[in-house]
C-alpha cells in the first residue's frame, strides 16, 4: 500500500465511525476519494491544512422539528434538514427534497455530490442540500402549502441572496417554491428574489430552469457521443423516471432525433417502441400528477410493466433520471449484453458502484451525475444572475448559455481525465477538476 492508499484509508475509516448509518454519504465520499488518490500521488499538497479532512466535513448542520396540521385537523411532525457543505466558492446552493426516504445521510450525500458539481460548473456557487422526509404523495395543495409554510417558518433564518440559496429536487418543484418563497416574504417583509430559484416566470423566475437538468443531460451526451463519432440522431435510449428530469431529458433527446424506448417511476415501466408522447406524459405528470399506468392508457404501442425493470430494455444510450442506486450491477450487465455505448447520470448517483465498474470494464462511456446533471444548478446560478440585475434573459439566449456550460463540463471532465493518465474515465475527471477548484479556494482562504 502506497503512503497516499494509506493515508486515504486512514480518513475514510474515521469518516466511516464519525458518520455511522449513513450509507449514501460514505459510497459519495469513497467515489470521491478514490479518484482523489491520484491528485495526491501529483499534488501532495492537496492534503496540507487538514484539506481533505474539511471538505467531508460540513460547514454547518441544521436539523429542525416541522410541525403542521393535515386536512383531518389532526398534527403531523416531520423532520427538517439543511447542510450547508461548502461554501467557498459562493454561497451554499443546491436543491430541497421531500420525500418519505430524506434521513441526515442522504442530505449529506447529496450536498457532498453538489460541491464537486456546482464547481464544474464554472459559476460562483458552493454546495449544500436540504429537505424533509414529508412525503407529498396524495396530499392536497392546501397541505402542501401548510407544510412548506411551516418548513420556511424556521428555514427562513438559515438562508439568503448571499448565504444560501435553495431550489427544488425531488418532491419539490414550482408549486412547492411558491409556497416557499410566499412565507420567505412574509417573515421578512422583502422581496428577496435571489433567496430561491426555481421560481415562477413573473416573480423572479428564469426561463428555461424547468428543462434545464435533462436538457442539460441531453446536451452532455450529444457532446460525448460526438466526441466519439456518433449522435442521438437515430438512436435508442432508455431514460429512467418520468418526473422534471426524465421529462425534458425525453423530450431534448427526441428533438435531437433521438428514440425513447422507455421510461418509468415507482410503481412499474413503459416500453415505448415508437418513441415517448411528450405532451401526454406531462400532462399525466406534470398536470394529473398521476401515475406512468395511465400513460398507456391514452397511447397506441406503449405497454405497462410491473415485472423486471426499464434496463430490460434494449438502447445505445441510458440516462438513469429517477433516484439513487436505482441502476445495479445486474441492470449493467444486461445493458451491456444489449448493447449500451453511452451513460449518462440525469439524477443524483443512480448507479451502484458496482454498476458503474461493469461500464467501464465493458469499455462504456459512463459520464457521472455531478457532470452531466449539473444544468438544473447552472441554470440556477443564471436564474441568481438575473435577479442580482433585475434582468429576464430570453429562452433562447438561456439555452444558448446552458448548452455552452455543459460542453465546457464535459471538455473539463475529459481533459482532466486525459491529463492525470485516465483517459475516457469520466468519473475521474469530473471528481478531481471539481476538486481542484474548490481545493484551491480553500487553501487560499486559511483554516477554516
Ligand atoms: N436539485 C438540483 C441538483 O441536484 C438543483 C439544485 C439547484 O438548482 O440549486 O443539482
Amino acid at each position: 500500500m502506497s503512503d497516499v492508499d494509506q493515508k486515504v484509508s486512514e480518513y475514510y475509516s474515521k469518516l466511516l465511525k464519525r458518520n455511522a448509518g449513513e450509507p449514501e454519504f460514505h459510497q459519495a465520499v469513497a467515489e470521491v476519494l478514490d479518484s482523489l488518490k491520484i491528485v495526491l500521488e501529483h499534488d501532495p499538497h492537496y492534503a496540507d491544512y487538514g484539506l481533505i479532512q474539511r471538505l467531508c466535513e460540513p460547514e454547518r448542520q441544521i436539523i429542525f422539528r416541522v410541525p403542521w396540521v393535515d386536512d383531518q385537523g389532526q398534527v403531523q411532525v416531520n423532520r427538517g434538514f439543511r447542510v450547508q457543505f461548502n461554501s467557498a466558492l459562493g454561497p451554499y446552493k443546491g436543491g430541497l427534497r421531500f420525500h418519505p426516504s430524506v434521513n441526515l445521510g442522504i442530505i449529506k450525500f447529496l450536498g457532498f455530490e453538489q460541491i464537486f458539481k456546482n464547481s464544474l460548473t464554472g459559476l460562483p456557487i458552493g454546495g449544500g442540500k436540504g429537505g424533509s422526509d414529508f412525503d407529498p404523495k396524495g396530499r392536497s395543495d392546501q397541505e402542501i402549502m401548510r407544510f412548506c409554510q411551516s418548513f420556511m417558518t424556521e428555514l427562513h433564518r438559515h438562508i439568503g441572496e448571499y448565504r444560501d440559496v435553495p431550489a427544488g429536487d425531488i418532491g419539490v418543484g414550482g408549486r412547492e417554491i411558491g409556497y416557499l418563497f410566499g412565507q420567505y416574504r412574509r417573515l421578512t417583509n422583502e422581496h428577496e428574489s435571489g433567496v430561491l430559484t426555481g421560481k415562477g416566470l413573473n416573480w423572479g423566475g428564469s426561463l428555461v430552469r424547468t428543462e434545464a437538468t435533462g436538457y442539460g443531460c441531453v446536451y452532455l451526451t450529444e457532446e460525448m457521443m460526438k466526441a466519439n463519432g456518433d449522435s442521438l440522431q437515430g438512436a435508442h435510449v432508455i431514460v429512467s423516471g418520468s418526473g422534471n428530469v426524465a421529462i425534458y431529458a425525453i423530450e431534448k433527446a427526441q428533438q435531437l432525433g433521438a428514440t425513447v424506448v422507455g421510461f418509468s417511476d415507482s410503481s412499474g415501466w413503459v416500453h415505448t417502441p415508437e418513441g415517448v408522447d411528450v405532451e401526454l406524459l406531462k400532462q399525466i405528470k406534470e398536470v394529473e400528477r398521476g401515475r406512468v399506468g395511465d400513460y398507456v392508457k391514452h397511447a397506441d404501442n406503449a405497454t405497462f410493466h410491473e415485472d423486471g425493470s426499464v434496463w430490460d430494455l434494449e438502447a445505445a444510450v441510458a440516462l438513469p433520471c429517477a433516484t439513487q442506486n436505482e441502476l445495479d450491477e445486474s441492470h449493467a450487465k444486461n445493458l451491456v449484453d444489449k448493447g449500451v455505448a453511452y451513460v449518462a447520470e440525469g439524477a443524483n448517483m443512480p448507479c451502484t458502484p458496482e454498476a458503474i465498474e461493469a461500464f467501464q470494464k465493458a469499455g462504456v462511456h459512463f459520464v457521472p451525475g455531478k457532470a452531466a446533471n449539473a444544468g438544473g444548478v447552472a441554470t440556477s446560478a443564471l436564474e441568481m444572475q438575473q435577479n442580482a440585475t433585475r434582468d429576464s434573459w430570453s429562452f433562447e439566449y438561456t439555452d444558448e448559455r446552458l448548452q455552452e456550460i455543459m460542453k465546457n463540463i464535459f471538455r473539463a471532465t475529459a481533459d482532466t481525465a486525459a491529463q492525470y493518465g485516465h483517459e475516457n474515465d469520466y468519473v475521474v475527471g469530473a471528481n478531481i477538476a471539481g476538486f481542484k477548484k474548490v481545493a484551491d479556494a480553500m487553501l487560499a482562504q486559511g483554516v477554516i
